[in-house]
């Protein structure tokens, strides 16, 4: 199935299950929801090969950068743990945007954005370099839990309001 079918056929399943769910306070009804979401989509023209190619980008630059060069990389019993290591610098990056947004931050490195904004590009980016290095289709499988996430009775509003629903 090509991306933009995929997504489309999210963002219709999500319609439909807020149609059926209007009456929520303070929210957008479903027309403005999907004119919003017509709006979004039309401005945004996404392709999964675009975004695969960001990966290639963001992975590609960390091997020019050589933080790919480790043994530990190529040693089969170090790179399970070289791995985890990886993935423990997303968790720092996340760490950092929580503290940049508690303390209301700019970044060092780009003074005109939030701190928050670049931290969690930060996380982007390393999650697309790991993600690169071991071939995984994070896009693709983001759009499957998209997707497999609007058909969730657990995730609609009307039942996230009920007394052990999810809140947050
Ligand atoms: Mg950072």
């Amino acid at each position: 199935m090509g991306f933009e079918v995929a997504l489309t056929e999210a963002l219709n399943t999500r319609t439909s299950l807020l149609v059926k769910n209007v009456a929520v306070a303070g929210r957008q009804t479903p027309s403005q929801f999907n004119a919003q979401r017509s709006a979004n989509m039309q401005a945004h023209s996404l392709s999964l090969s675009s975004l695969q190619a960001f990966q290639s980008l963001c992975h590609g630059a960390a091997v020019d950068g050589g933080w790919w060069n480790s043994l530990a990389w190529r040693d089969p019993d170090a790179r399970k743990h070289f791995i985890a290591g990886k993935l423990a610098l997303v968790h720092s990056e996340v760490s950092e945007a929580l503290e940049a947004f508690r303390k209301d931050l700019m970044d060092d490195h780009l003074p005109e954005r939030k701190g928050m904004e670049v931290e969690m590009a930060d996380a982007v980016i390393r999650i697309l370099d790991l993600a690169g290095a071991l071939h995984l289709d994070v896009f693709g499988a983001a759009m499957e839990k998209i997707r497999y996430n609007a058909t969730r009775a657990d995730h609609l509003p009307a039942n996230r309001a009920l007394p052990g629903g999810k809140s947050i």
